[in-house]
């Protein structure tokens, strides 16, 4: 039986032997947007870039394996990609998503798709007797983040891709926060797997992309057609750069996770510090489960500070920590969900999920954590002035 290759180096090998024509070791980015016919009627597998690009394919390859999936789409962003999956639903259908979601995923569904008659329903995918009780006849998937962005809740991606199976309807898991270094969806049950390729997948903070890996060829062929006819493409430079970047995706998850394991212990134990949100911490209640199905707890974690008035000035005070909107980079990031990333959930709806304004979610890179801990640390101390 031929040995599957570990993520290791699936990864490293990222697009090698993709270049038929003189086997360059790192794909040629083609800055193409049309390729010249055989002959009348006969192409080469390439006629227009919106519909195949070498690149793009050699991206495309890479992430379906990382997932273990059979089929891969790569998109201009991570919500074009969940835009993408959205066309396999039509006008009446209900989808019942995370109750703690991406900002931008909620407002995608919310302000967007609701008014073309498809209706969305939130709750604690965590607890699968509620989400059964929400299944309803007109429930066509299961939308789930986990762990969601920014609270950290884990749902049972066995569960709800058993549910999602026994009723007939896809599971839709978006990785964004894990990666396929820490978390493969598909092998878990999972029909539909999304990304941000945004974030870990390309890791630098220089490119924006999305993905969407299935395992049934004819979901795959679905969402190919969709990318074809939307057009949201991956461009060929981005697709070069996210091939790039999941060449060191294992080892820099692995590194930014130390990291995070370290900063998350200390902020568990700083008196300034309400409540930390991090999977691997003793009082993360699903911190079991999420073991179960992941290989570590990454490198997101959301904190809550004793006092919300302090948020400003800590936000303002830190100096390596850099106050942005992403995560999954290199750099350590800071941001404010309630007025950054998920500003468009409206203020009640945050609060009834838990998301405060004194919470503050940080993707922590690969610096060394002692420079991290110290600015933290000082930011902290400035906030007590
Ligand atoms: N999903 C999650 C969990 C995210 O955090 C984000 C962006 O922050 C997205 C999807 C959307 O991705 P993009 O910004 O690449 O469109």
């Amino acid at each position: 039986m031929k040995r599957k290759r570990s993520i290791e180096t699936l990864a490293a090998q990222a697009g090698v032997g993709a270049d038929k024509a003189f086997g360059a070791v790192s794909v040629p980015i083609y800055l193409t947007a049309i390729y010249r016919y055989a002959a009348f009627g006969e192409h080469r597998g390439f006629d227009y870039s919106r519909s195949e690009n070498p690149t793009r394919q050699a991206a495309e390859k890479v992430l379906a394996d990382l997932e273990g999936g059979a089929h891969a789409a790569a998109f201009s962003s991570g919500m074009a990609a969940i835009s993408a999956v959205m066309t396999l639903f039509s006008s009446g259908d209900h989808i019942l998503c995370s109750d703690d979601l991406y900002g931008g995923t909620y407002r995608l569904f919310e302000k967007l798709l609701r008014p073309y008659g498809l209706t969305f329903d939130y709750v604690d995918m965590g607890d699968p007797s509620a989400v059964s009780k929400k299944i309803g006849k007109k429930t066509k998937a299961l939308f789930v983040e986990t762990p969601t962005n920014p609270l950290m809740k884990i749902a049972d991606i066995r569960e709800v891709s058993r549910l999602a199976r026994d009723r007939g309807i896809l599971s839709i898991v978006d990785n964004t926060f894990m990666s396929p270094a820490l978390q493969q969806p598909l092998s878990l049950g999972a029909d539909i797997v999304v990304h941000s390729a945004t974030k870990f997948l390309g890791g630098h903070n220089d490119l924006i992309g999305g993905a969407v890996v299935v395992s049934d060829p004819a979901i795959g062929e679905k969402i190919h057609f969709a990318q074809k006819a939307v057009g949201a493409v991956l461009s060929p430079f981005d697709a070069w750069l996210l091939l790039r970047g999941i060449k060191t995706l294992p080892v820099r998850v692995l590194r930014a996770q130390q990291n995070a394991e370290a900063v998350a212990s200390f902020l568990a134990g700083h008196p300034l510090v309400r409540k930390v949100f991090y999977p691997s911490l003793p009082g993360h209640g699903r911190r079991e489960l999420h073991f179960s199905q992941a290989e570590g707890a990454g490198s997101v974690i959301s904190f809550e500070l004793e006092r919300e008035a302090a948020v400003p000035k800590f936000l303002n005070a830190l100096k390596t920590v850099i106050l942005a909107e992403s995560l999954g980079g290199v750099e350590t990031l800071i941001t404010h969900p309630s007025t950054m990333t998920h500003a468009d959930i409206p203020v009640e709806e945050q609060a009834a999920v838990g998301l405060t304004p004194a919470l503050v979610r940080l993707s922590v890179g690969i610096e060394s954590a002692d420079d991290l801990l110290a600015d933290i640390s000082q930011a902290l101390r400035k906030t007590q002035r």
